[in-house]
């Protein structure tokens, strides 16, 4: 339990959240499913639970503590040596390709008496209540499996004999925790799994502990860690539809008498509103919205909807760092993951007239929090609307709720005071015209074209023409070429497939869209599949003639031809547009420089860039 993870909790506490359910802790050795998560298996646990109560009970807010074990879903060790899992029998999780052990009955025993004295320990150190993770998959869930559970003895068999797991796991927990606390369980009601728990299934197990007065709520869910395409319901992204889960939740409700929680893309309180007023739940859970807005549930109760920065449902700093062993953060909000150092806006001693040239995502925020600590803000945007490339990013197939993150950052700087101005492009006159104290240059970036072989007169165009004008792209058989593996390669093949292209996607990684975060990246792929798009793996791009395109093998340089293209569409990222820049520096003004003109990188550099250089103003 860290200083910056009680920040980050007394921060959506401050903004108004009612109850905090907090992340995982590990209630056994063998939970350790990542090297960094919490662990409430020794009383050491105590104080740093105890500083998050006290953190966040002032504001009124609920808390309750999440107890678990992950099972065969084990991500990794500390010292990055495979870990040894345990599971209710030996068979291997596909996603993760982990083979685990088959736990005695001792370590059963074991286990289940490691959620009980962790749920102690929690509601000793100050917390409300605590939550059982049976989602997603995790040991409970594998238990209750008769796929993940092939036992032969008391645990396995039978359904009462799956369930037997999670019932002693909750007379356990509610033993421990007392009766003042609140016991919750959390469920994946379908596992979207063909090997996983059904809807059916599942609402039979938490029908029955409901019947025996075992839940004091239950908080629903849909997916599993287990299966690439049931991982992706951990954190849905754009692709989903707001509240997907809360026509299952609403079958549970009917069938028992249980407050009933739901999550999954509830990312505005107007939805929540919807699905509570309709009777689908009774709370809606909401986790990446609160990354993204901390101050969402007191902008909603004061009527503030406008104000609220909703998530876009782009798991890029959030679940993405996670994944990748990183603090969470926000790609909109990079206040979020370093309260301590960016939580409250400090007002500048000395403010001063600063100049914001670029409407892109590192202008808008730079601007906004130059103008938020006081200073006299002016930006100017070349273009009629600002946004920069997230107004090319918001066109790719599947990406409209992008836009959002444009819409968010100007209302964010329009609220701080910030005049913009757009359709004036700068250059070093209208700065010296102006005169300020401070210029941020916020540039941005221009495609990159790498250099490419031609002979004769083939079509070759850059992925963001195509993305501004489809009409620019070739026509027939299409081949982009993708040495990024993000979005726009992909994005952009798939823009030509819908326009009735026939188009091949060349990537020089393992495959199309492998820097995107999975959850992402997965739903991508089934389109491309869907529209009809052939993938070459592990090719760069050569050259091109009239009529093919010359590729070769990036491991072994071998020649790999494309035949009857009609055309290159070349998505290689983009290049700084660092003109201004450097004119100032030559007229001794020394710009500070943010965003991808810095290095072109993505959306939440740019905005961090932006929020480090006007906090140091
Ligand atoms: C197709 C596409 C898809 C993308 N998808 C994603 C994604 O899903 N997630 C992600 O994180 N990133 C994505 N990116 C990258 C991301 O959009 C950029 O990294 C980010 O927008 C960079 O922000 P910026 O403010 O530094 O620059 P820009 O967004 O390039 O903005 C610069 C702005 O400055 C203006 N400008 C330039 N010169 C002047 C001047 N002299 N005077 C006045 N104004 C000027 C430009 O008109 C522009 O509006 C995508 C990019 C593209 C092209
Ligand atoms: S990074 Fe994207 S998905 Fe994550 S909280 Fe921010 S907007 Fe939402």
């Amino acid at each position: 339990m860290t200083d910056q993870l009680i920040a980050y909790h007394e921060a959506r506490a401050r903004g108004g959240v009612g109850c905090i359910v907090v992340q995982v802790a590990g209630v056994h050795e063998t939970a350790r499913y990542t090297s960094h998560v919490l662990m409430a298996t020794s009383d050491e646990c105590v104080p740093g639970y105890r500083d998050l109560a006290a953190a966040v009970h002032p504001f009124g807010t609920v808390l309750l503590g999440q107890l678990f074990h992950p099972g065969r879903e084990v991500m990794e060790s500390s010292d990055g040596s495979a870990p040894v899992a345990v599971a209710p029998s030996a068979v291997p999780t596909e996603r993760f390709r982990v083979m685990p052990r088959a736990l005695g009955l001792e370590e059963i025993e074991e286990i289940v008496a490691g959620y009980g004295a962790a749920a102690t320990r929690l509601v000793r150190a100050g917390l409300d209540g605590v939550e059982v993770v049976a989602s997603h998959g995790y040991l409970p869930a594998q238990f209750l499996s008769s796929h993940a559970n092939r036992r032969d003895d008391d645990y396995g068999g039978s359904r009462e004999n799956r369930r037997r797991f999670l019932d002693e796991v909750m007379d356990a927990v509610r033993a421990g925790a007392g009766p003042a606390a609140a016991v919750g369980l959390r469920i994946s009601l379908d596992e979207h799994d063909p090997a996983g728990l059904d809807i059916e299934e599942a609402t039979d197990a938490v029908a029955a502990l409901a019947a025996r007065g075992a839940l004091d709520y239950v908080s629903v869910t849909t997916g599993t860690s287990a299966t690439l395409g049931g991982s992706d319901h951990i954190a849905p992204d754009m692709g989903f539809a707001n509240g997907y889960v809360a026509p299952a939740a609403a079958r549970l409700r009917a069938r028992i008498d249980v407050p009933i929680l739901v999550a999954g893309r509830i990312n505005q309180p107007q939805e929540a509103e919807r699905i509570i007023a309709s009777g689908q739940a009774d709370a809606c859970v909401m986790t990446r919205a609160l990354i993204c807005d901390p101050e969402m549930p007191r902008r909603a109760v004061a009527g503030e909807l406008d104000e609220i920065r909703a998530c876009v449902g782009c798991n890029q700093a959030c679940i993405g760092h996670f994944h990748q062993g990183h603090a969470i953060s926000c790609i909109q909000r990079p206040e979020t993951g370093r309260e301590r150092r960016y939580g409250a806006v400090v007002r500048s001693p000395a403010p001063r007239r600063v100049l914001v040239v670029g409407g892109g995502p590192a202008g808008l925020k730079a601007a906004a929090v130059a103008a938020a600590r006081g200073h006299e803000v002016r930006l100017y945007e070349a273009s009629r609307r600002v946004g920069g490339q997230v107004l090319l990013a918001e066109q790719l197939p599947g990406r409209d709720e992008f836009g959002g993150v444009a819409d968010n950052l100007r209302r964010e700087a329009q609220r701080a005071g910030v005049e913009i101005v757009t359709g004036q492009r700068v250059d070093v006159d209208l700065v010296e015209r102006d005169d300020p104290d401070v210029v941020v240059v916020a540039t941005g970036a221009q495609p990159y074209t790498p250099p490419v072989e031609r002979r004769g007169s083939p079509r070759v165009v850059d992925a963001w023409s195509v993305v501004r004008d489809l009409e620019s792209a070739p026509t027939g058989h299409v081949l982009v070429a993708d040495s990024r593996g993000d979005w726009t390669g992909l994005g952009v093949a798939r823009l030509l497939a819908r326009a009735g292209r026939r188009v091949t996607l060349a990537v020089t990684g393992y495959a199309a869209g492998d820097r995107l975060q999975q959850y992402v990246r997965d739903g991508q792929l089934v389109a491309l599949e869907r529209e009809g798009v052939v993938t070459r793996a592990l090719l760069r791009l050569g050259g091109v003639d009239e009529d093919t395109a010359y590729l070769e093998s990036v491991l072994t340089g071998n020649p790999v031809l494309v035949a009857d293209v009609n055309g290159v569409v070349v998505a290689a990222g983009g290049t700084p547009d660092s003109a201004l820049a450097e004119a100032l520096r030559k007229r001794d003004r020394a710009p500070i420089v943010v965003g991808d003109c810095r290095a072109p990188r993505t959306v939440e550099e740019a905005v961090l860039d932006g929020l480090v250089a006007a906090s140091d103003l």
